[in-house]
């Protein structure tokens, strides 16, 4: 059984608010929004890392980003811009060590981020 938060969201052990499903992706609210829309995307295999990923994810890496694009236009956020958004690791405040794409939108977003 795995402890992997993440990992029971996928496998249906834990509820989230899903927006996409399919066989390698889900997309889900986060818990904690720091914008009027805040997704994640994940892969359903566990990967601890963006420094974790090997040659053989390029595909479904390329997919998460399709699929915040998809999510992006669905919840209407698309035209006026949205920011995408990897942490990696301690220095860059990752939390979860399941690899989550953040879509961040519906706000003004600032730059450098902090
Ligand atoms: P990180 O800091 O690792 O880049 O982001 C982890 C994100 O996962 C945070 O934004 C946090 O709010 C979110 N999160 C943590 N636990 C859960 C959970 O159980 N469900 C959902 N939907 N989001 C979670
Ligand atoms: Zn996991």
């Amino acid at each position: 059984m795995s402890e992997c938060v993440f990992c029971r969201i996928a496998e249906g052990r834990a509820s989230a608010t899903i927006l996409h499903e399919d066989d390698q992706l889900l997309a889900f609210r986060d818990i904690n929004p720091q914008a009027p829309t805040h997704i994640l995307v994940i892969p359903r295999e566990h990967v601890r890392t963006l420094d974790d990923l090997e040659d053989r994810h390029a595909e479904i890496v390329g997919r998460m980003h399709l699929v915040a694009q998809q999510v992006a236009r669905e919840l209407g956020i698309a035209e006026d811009g949205y920011r995408t958004v990897f942490n990696c690791r301690a220095a860059a405040g990752q939390s979860v060590f399941h690899i989550h794409l953040h879509l961040l939108g519906g706000r003004r977003m600032h730059w450098p981020p902090g």
